[in-house]
């Protein structure tokens, strides 16, 4: 789910903007509030900002939710006020203008219908107008993201039982939507129909599980079924599981940077091992764009596995040239004595025997607005490298996603207005080579149809916003801002 503002996280030195988050449901286990506290740690890299979760026993809905990453936001009393077999849970990662925990989910509302949790990875396209629509007619929003406009169609809806107000409101909204809804009695899981985020469908013994990736599936020890495929709405009760298709059939547009860069490597998304294509990306890498080098550096951790395969291909050495800290929090107190390229080497720091005098092969998996880059690679210089080859395992970012990964507007990402040589002097490194479309293509296979590229070809599944930087901009202000 997004919110409609976007602004930069300078604290941590991320310049870039993100916003995924994940999701995860779990129906007819007696441990259903801890399972999905787990389900939650094993998605923590699709959102660290806010966590959430609802339970529901067959009478009435509990909901807790927190800020910050979810060792921090349920502790054992917290759990154990929630009651219930079925449960729903998220992480979000947003931008700071939004942070806050009107913002955080699951939303919970009590309407005509009955009480209703709602769980959301990806973004609406059309909620803006649908939005504005609704303030017209009356509505009153609580929060600044996309996702509540659902709630409120769902609340409007005149059908005649909560799941066909469900597959009524969900039909109203354009773009990417892996959804999880939770009432007294129903789990239901909903993808767009063009599949854009993951979604999956697992089994614990009885108890079924929905989720983003199926790393989360692993840590509770759950099979793995199949995904939720695109358009589907599954309606989970006692007596099963059952389909509907309310939506119009529409070419599969898997997010293929979930592969790129987002997912975990060890999950299954859209039925691919995403180690195996992040790897395979690595290798074709290699293919195309060759360097006389000395050594194979990742950048950590984004740019392992692409390393890998770069180094396998290649037959150089792979060495751990940079050390990440994985203990930086989002907020950190920069001292006042100046040091020299702090936000990324607190993150960041070179090992200088494996650089030091070598022609290094830098690998990464995507280069955004290349300020990141740009100081990594000065890093590498001053580290004593002879040579800087940098290496990029998916083709130059054109244009912003408008179906829930994070970019910035298209005037601020360096590729759409700069070719890779002057991106290259940008960012100071000897060469600078980007993977083809073609190499992209190759890497997910002979599904390669089923993947939306939009970033890297600016061709868009689902209508884009009419005016891109007012969409990009727009701020929805709640009760009480100023
Ligand atoms: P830059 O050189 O500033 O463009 O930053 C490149 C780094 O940002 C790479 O390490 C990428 O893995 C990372 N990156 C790319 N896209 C995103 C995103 N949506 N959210 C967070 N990090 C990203």
């Amino acid at each position: 789910m997004t919110p409609l503002r976007h602004t930069a996280d300078t604290d941590t030195g991320q310049d870039k903007f993100r916003d995924e988050c994940g999701v995860f449901g779990i129906y007819g286990h007696p441990e259903a509030p801890a399972l999905t506290r787990l389900g939650l740690y094993a998605l923590q890299h699709r959102g660290q900002e806010s966590a959430g979760i609802a339970t529901a026993d067959g009478e009435r809905l509990y909901l807790t939710r927190a800020m910050g990453q979810v060792s921090e936001a349920f502790d054992e009393r917290t759990l154990a006020s929630l009651s219930g077999d079925v449960a729903i849970g998220h992480v979000r990662y947003s931008t700071a203008g939004d942070s806050r925990i009107v913002n955080a989910q699951p939303i919970l509302i009590d309407c005509v219908h009955g009480e209703i949790a709602l769980c959301h990875n990806g973004n609406l396209i059309n909620a803006p107008e649908l939005r504005t629509d609704l303030v017209s007619q009356g509505c009153i929003f609580q929060t600044n993201s996309d996702t509540e406009v659902v709630l409120h169609l769902y609340a409007r809806s005149k059908a005649a039982t909560p799941q066909d107000a469900i597959v009524e409101s969900v039909a109203h909204v354009h773009g990417a939507f892996s959804i999880v809804l939770l009432t007294k009695d129903l789990l239901i899981a909903v993808r767009d129909p063009h599949g854009f985020r993951p979604l999956v469908l697992g089994k614990l013994g009885d108890a079924m599980v929905v989720c983003s990736e199926t790393c989360a599936l692993d840590l509770i020890g759950a099979q793995y079924v199949r995904d939720v495929e695109p358009g589907e709405v599954l309606v989970i009760t006692r007596d099963g599981a059952r389909s509907y298709r309310p939506f119009p059939v529409a070419q599969p547009s898997h997010c293929v940077f979930e592969h790129v860069y987002f997912a975990r490597p060890d999950s299954l998304v859209f039925g691919q091992s995403v180690n195996e294509v992040r790897t395979n990306l690595g290798r074709l890498l290699a293919r195309e764009a060759p360097a006389d080098a000395d050594v194979v550096v990742p950048v950590p951790d984004s740019g392992m596995c692409a390393a890998i395969g770069y180094a396998e291909e290649s037959g150089l050495p792979i060495q751990m040239g940079l050390i990440r800290n994985h203990y930086v929090g989002r907020t950190f107190l920069a001292p006042q004595q100046e040091i020299r390229g702090f936000r990324v080497r607190v993150k960041l720091n070179p090992v200088k025997n494996i650089i030091e005098g070598k022609r290094v092969i830098l690998v990464d998996d995507s280069l955004v607005r290349g300020t990141t880059s740009r100081k990594i690679v000065g890093m590498i210089r001053a580290a004593g490298a002879r040579e800087i080859h940098m290496r990029i395992s998916c083709p130059p970012t054109v244009s912003p996603c408008y179906y829930g990964i994070d970019t910035p507007s298209r005037s601020e990402l360096i590729a759409s207005s700069h070719t890779v040589e002057e991106i290259r002097e940008f960012v100071k490194s000897d060469s600078l080579q980007y993977l083809s479309l073609t190499g992209l293509r190759q890497a997910v296979g002979s599904r390669s149809g089923d993947y939306c590229n939009s970033c890297y070809t600016g061709e868009y599944p689902v209508e884009a916003p009419r005016d891109e930087e007012a969409y990009m901009q727009m701020a929805l202000k709640l009760p009480g801002d100023r």
